[in-house]
């Protein structure tokens, strides 16, 4: 039987970040420990897509930023991501901790992310998300997701009903860049980038880890969760 966590109000998890190519499973990852930890994802890909997709702010110099990068699998300028984030670590529910999911994905990133965090209570942990390569492809292609953000795959993770969410019945769609071209730029993009923000994070040495990502998603859930206890020093861990 896999040990229970124990619950928020006695264990902190502070800031945690979650690595990793693109489909290692970050999304579904981040969404899982929020729920177990009651701190909230924050997921850099989920704010500029909620930015492109949105009728009012779509045309604005942001907004017509983000699509154009994103569409193609090209990083999103520091600058304006770093506001973004800015922005949301300053509300309330941030305040125990919270998941970053995608972010930082440069070093000048991860170096802002630094000085952002020496005011709060813990310092950042890191769970690096490994996966083969040639199974990343699998899931980025065969990716599905809900306008909700429930995330399904149609090789691995199927729902029930083809096209359609097990849980509100609403239909399944693909990322425009969840194809086989733009995958190869994202992970461009991650070998030349984010590949040196792990290496960073890794030298941090008691603060980072890695877990196998290529097992079942239960599998992966428990192997982050202990992680991060340990990360934290739990006695539980
Ligand atoms: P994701 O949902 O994390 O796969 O991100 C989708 C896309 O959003 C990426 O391919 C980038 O274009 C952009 N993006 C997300 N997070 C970042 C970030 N931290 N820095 C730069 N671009 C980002």
């Amino acid at each position: 039987m896999s040990k229970q966590l124990p619950n928020a109000s006695d264990f902190l998890p502070g800031p945690v970040l979650l690595l990793g190519a693109p489909g290692v499973g970050k999304g579904t990852q981040a969404k899982r420990l929020m729920e177990e930890f009651g701190i909230p994802q924050i997921s850099t890909g989920d704010i500029l897509r909620a930015i492109k997709n949105d009728p009012a702010k779509a045309n604005t110099l942001v907004g017509s930023k983000a699509k154009a990068l994103m569409d193609v699998g090209s990083l999103v300028p520091d600058d304006l991501v770093n506001s973004l984030v800015a922005d949301r670590l300053a509300e309330p529910d941030t305040q125990h901790g919270y998941i970053l999911d995608g972010f930082p994905r440069t070093l000048i990133q991860a170096e802002w992310l630094d000085r952002q965090l020496v005011a709060y209570l813990l310092p950042v942990v890191a769970v690096n998300i490994v996966v083969p390569e040639q199974v990343l492809l699998e899931r980025i292609t065969g990716r599905r997701i809900s306008p909700a953000g429930r995330i399904y795959n149609i090789y691995t993770n199927p729902p029930k009903t083809e096209g359609v969410c097990d849980v509100d019945g609403s239909k399944l769609e693909q990322r425009t860049d969840d194809t086989e071209e733009v995958f190869h730029k994202r992970m461009r993009e991650f070998r030349e980038n984010t590949a040196a923000v792990i290496e960073y994070y890794r030298e941090h040495g008691n603060r980072f880890a890695e877990v196998n990502g290529d097992h079942h998603i239960d599998e992966v859930t428990r192997d982050i969760r202990s992680t991060l206890l340990k990360l934290r020093h739990h006695p539980e861990a």
